[in-house]
């Protein structure tokens, strides 16, 4: 199937309240234009350089995502025109997308990231520390920044009632602090081999690669 169709694909069956972001890390401009002129605009990239490289040479309407893991040092280089930062996981950082925005006289809407998934590998908060973390009362001191929900990844496993258990895990935590907090509206969870766990578990956001654009290492038969 052509990238139009497998947009067309996904998109039938998505409720309205949850909002397609095509991950087009790695992918060439042309993929994406082609992705752009099926009606797509949400697009998310992992890699800061690629990041702004692409929003340099495609439409200014995109509503550019940076998902992957942040560092610091990077965050000047997206802040004057990236849509949504997904993996917030320290203070830190949020201090740093904070001074970067005020420079550039913006608010930026993030994500933190909770780790979720059983695996060593993936990045982010426990659900501890971020609930901390908004009682500390740090986070309304950032007045450039505003956190709208959590971002999480589940363990990449066969087993799907892990995975179920897990997104349910992060939508409890999202509807526990969504009663304490204002703004916090967004809850994405879901990729390419889960996303319809994701959905069922309470998703608003999911994240799609390959689905949409193919395996990296796809051929055709
Ligand atoms: C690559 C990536 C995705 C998309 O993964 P697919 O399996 O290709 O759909 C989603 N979220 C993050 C954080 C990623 O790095």
């Amino acid at each position: 199937m052509s990238i139009k169709e497998n947009l067309q694909h996904i998109k039938a069956e998505l409720p309205k309240q949850v909002t397609l972001v095509a991950v087009s890390k790695t992918k060439p401009i042309e993929l994406i234009k082609e992705a752009y002129q099926g009606g797509q605009r949400d697009f998310g990239e992992n890699y800061i350089q690629e990041l702004e490289d692409k929003h340099k040479q495609l439409p200014a309407d995109i509503r550019w995502h940076a998902i992957g893991h942040l560092q610091s040092n990077k965050v000047k280089y997206i802040a004057p025109f990236v849509y949504l930062i997904h993996g917030v996981d320290s203070l830190k950082l949020l201090q740093e997308i904070n001074k970067q925005a005020q420079k550039n006289n913006r608010v930026i809407d993030c994500l933190l990231q909770l780790f979720i998934a059983k695996e060593e590998t993936k990045f982010g908060f426990s659900f501890e520390e971020c609930e901390s973390l908004f009682q500390s009362g740090e986070i309304e001191k950032l007045k450039n920044i505003r956190v709208v929900g959590f971002m999480g990844m589940a363990t990449n496993t066969d087993n799907e009632t892990q995975i179920r258990n897990e997104f349910r895990s992060l939508k409890n935590f999202f509807s526990h602090i969504s009663s304490l907090t204002s703004h916090i509206a967004v809850l994405s969870m879901g990729m390419s081999s889960d996303y319809k766990i994701a959905i069922e578990e309470g998703s608003t956001m999911i994240r799609i690669g390959s689905s949409i654009f193919g395996e990296r290492n796809y051929t055709k038969v």
